[in-house]
C-alpha cells in the first residue's frame, strides 16, 4: 500500500476528488505519523486531531453528496502559531500568549477552513517570528528532518521541518525578512514570500507590519502554487491588502517554461561568508537556467549591503509598537496581581517573565532607534535605504524578468551554534531581506544538497510585485529538471529520521 504522507497535494486532492482515498483515511495516516516522529522533531506546538477529523469527515460527506470540492479538498496542513485560530491555542511561540484562546479566526485561517483544507495543528516557531533557527520559541527548539541536531530555519521552522519529515504535505509560514524561504532552504522545501498585500495580514500576530507577509509553503512548486491561490485574494479587513486578481500562480507552474526569458543573477550574494557547497549548487542553476534557454546576464544591486542594517532598525521599530499590546492585561499570561499591585507592576512583571531574551532585545533596539533625538539618525536612514534597495529592484527589473541568488550563505548550521551570536544569526537572512523591504515576491526552492555536508541548498527566485506567476513559471522549469537530473531530494530520497 502506498504511504499516504509521500504522496503531493496535488495527487491527495485529485485521489480524494476521484473517491480513490477517503480524506479520513488521508488525515489518520498524517496524525499517525505526527504521533510517529513529532517527538522527535518537534514541528508541532498544538495538534488539534479531533478538529482535523471532523473537517476530513466534512470533506468526504461533501462528496458522498456529489457536491463539487475545491482544489485542495481534504489535504492535510500545518499552520504556523502566528495565525490566530478559533478556539484553538495561539502562542506565536512566546510563554506571554500561553493559554490564550483566540475568539477569531484569522483570515488566512478561514480561507483554508472555506476550501477544505484539514488543519493538523500549530507549528513552533521563534517567539514572535523573529530568527532564523526556532531556537528563540519559548517551547523549546525544533530539529531539521535531514539531521536532527540541526536547525530547521527559523522563524517558521516547524512549518519547515513538517514538510520535510513527512507530517504534513502543505504548511503555512510568515516571511517578514526571510521566515519562509530561509526554513525552505534549509529542509530542502518550496517556500514563497507572495508580493506584500497579496495575502491578508488580518489575524496575523504583528511582528513587523510593514515587511510581514503570509505564503505558503510545500514540498513540491505545484503544491505551493495551488496553496497560494487558496490564501491569496483581497481583504477588506486588511487595509494594506492589494484589490487586483491573484497572479495566475497555477497555471504559471503547470506551465514551467524559461526559454526567452531574462535572468538576472545578483552579483552582491556571492564571496566571503557563503559556503563552498551551496555556490557550487548555485552556479550549477545558473548553468541549468541557460541550458533551458533563459538568457541569464549578471545584475548589480549596490545598496544590498545596507539592507541587513536597515532592516534591524525597521522591523524592531515597529516591533517596539506592535508588542505594546502585551500588557498582561489583556491576553495570555499575567504576573504578579496580588489585587494590590498598580496596572503597571503588573504590566513589567509580565512582559519580564513572558517575553524572552531576542523579543526584549528587539523591543530596547527598537524604542531607542523611534526616540526623539535618534529617530532621523536610525529610523530615519533606514527609510531611506530601503527606498535606495527598491530602486535597485526597479533597475534591476528593466532588465531582466527575475533575479536568481542562493537563498542562503550556509545549509542549516548545528543548534546552539549561533543562539548567543545574534549577528551571526542575523546573516542568516542577507539574501532574503532585501525583498521583504522592497514589497516584491520571492521563492525558494531545493537545487541539490551541499557536497561537503549533504545538506539541502535554496535556490532563490526573485520577482516584481504582482508578478508572483513569474516564480512558479522558473521554479517548476528548475525542479522538473533537476528532478529529471538527480530525483527530487525529499520526495525520492528520505531524510534519516
Ligand atoms: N530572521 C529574521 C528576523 O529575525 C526574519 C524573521 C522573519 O522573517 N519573521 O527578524
Amino acid at each position: 500500500m502506498t504511504d499516504l504522507t509521500r504522496l503531493t497535494a496535488a495527487e491527495t486532492a485529485a485521489k480524494i476528488a476521484s473517491g480513490e482515498l477517503t480524506a479520513v483515511a488521508v488525515a489518520e495516516a498524517h496524525l499517525a505519523r505526527i504521533e510517529a516522529v513529532d517527538e522527535k522533531v518537534h514541528a508541532f506546538l498544538h495538534v488539534d486531531r479531533e478538529g482535523a477529523l471532523a473537517q476530513a469527515r466534512a470533506v468526504d460527506e461533501k462528496r458522498a453528496r456529489g457536491e463539487k470540492l475545491g482544489p485542495l479538498a481534504g489535504v492535510p496542513l500545518a499552520l504556523k502559531d502566528v495565525f490566530t485560530t478559533e478556539g484553538i491555542p495561539t502562542t506565536c511561540g512566546s510563554k506571554i500568549l500561553e493559554g490564550w484562546i483566540p475568539p477569531y479566526d484569522a483570515t488566512l485561517t478561514k480561507r483554508l477552513k472555506e476550501a477544505d483544507v484539514v488543519v493538523l495543528g500549530k507549528t513552533n516557531m521563534d517567539e514572535f517570528a523573529m530568527g532564523s533557527s526556532t531556537e528563540n520559541s519559548a517551547y523549546g527548539p525544533t530539529g531539521n528532518p535531514w539531521d536532527l541536531t540541526r536547525i530547521p530555519g527559523g522563524s517558521g521552522g516547524g512549518s519547515s521541518a513538517s514538510l520535510a519529515s513527512f507530517q504534513a504535505p502543505l504548511a503555512v509560514g510568515t516571511d517578514t525578512g526571510g521566515s519562509i524561504r530561509q526554513p525552505a532552504a534549509v529542509t530542502g522545501t518550496v517556500g514563497v514570500k507572495p508580493t506584500y498585500g497579496g495575502v491578508s495580514r488580518f489575524g496575523l500576530v504583528a511582528f513587523s507590519s510593514s515587511l510581514d507577509q503570509g505564503g505558503p509553503c510545500a514540498r513540491t512548486v505545484l503544491d505551493a502554487a495551488l496553496l497560494h491561490e487558496v490564501i491569496a485574494g483581497h481583504d477588506p479587513l486588511d487595509s494594506t491588502s492589494i484589490d487586483a486578481p491573484v497572479p495566475p500562480v497555477v497555471e504559471a507552474a503547470l506551465g514551467g517554461d524559461v526559454r526567452g526569458m531574462r535572468i538576472g543573477v545578483v552579483k552582491e550574494f556571492a564571496g566571503e561568508g557563503y559556503q563552498a557547497g551551496v555556490m557550487q549548487r548555485f552556479s550549477e542553476s545558473v548553468e541549468l537556467l541557460r541550458e533551458l534557454g533563459a538568457e541569464v546576464t549578471e545584475i548589480s544591486c549596490p545598496s544590498f549591503d545596507k539592507a541587513l542594517a536597515a532592516y534591524y532598525l525597521i522591523a524592531p521599530s515597529e516591533c517596539s509598537s506592535n508588542l505594546a499590546r502585551f500588557d498582561g492585561l489583556r491576553y495570555g499570561l499575567r504576573t504578579g496581581d496580588d489585587g494590590t499591585r498598580p496596572a503597571e507592576d503588573v504590566t513589567s512583571l509580565t512582559r519580564a517573565e513572558g517575553f524572552g531574551p531576542e523579543v526584549k532585545r528587539r523591543i530596547m533596539l527598537g524604542t531607542y532607534a523611534l526616540s526623539s533625538g535618534y529617530y532621523d539618525a536610525y529610523y530615519g536612514s533606514a527609510q531611506k535605504v530601503r527606498t535606495l534597495i527598491k530602486r535597485d529592484f526597479e533597475k534591476a527589473f528593466e532588465q531582466v524578468d527575475v533575479l536568481v541568488s542562493p537563498t542562503t550563505p550556509t545549509t542549516a548550521f548545528p543548534i546552539g551554534e549561533r543562539v548567543d551570536d545574534p549577528m551571526a544569526m542575523y546573516l542568516a537572512d542577507l539574501c532574503t531581506i532585501p525583498s521583504n523591504l522592497a514589497g516584491n515576491a520571492a521563492m525558494s526552492l531545493p537545487c541539490g544538497l551541499a557536497p561537503e555536508d549533504g545538506l539541502p541548498v535554496g535556490l532563490q527566485i526573485i520577482a516584481p510585485a504582482m508578478k508572483d506567476d513569474r516564480l512558479y513559471k522558473v521554479g517548476a522549469a528548475v525542479e522538473a529538471a533537476f528532478t529529471a537530473r538527480w530525483g527530487h531530494p525529499l520526495l525520492e530520497e528520505a531524510p534519516s529520521l
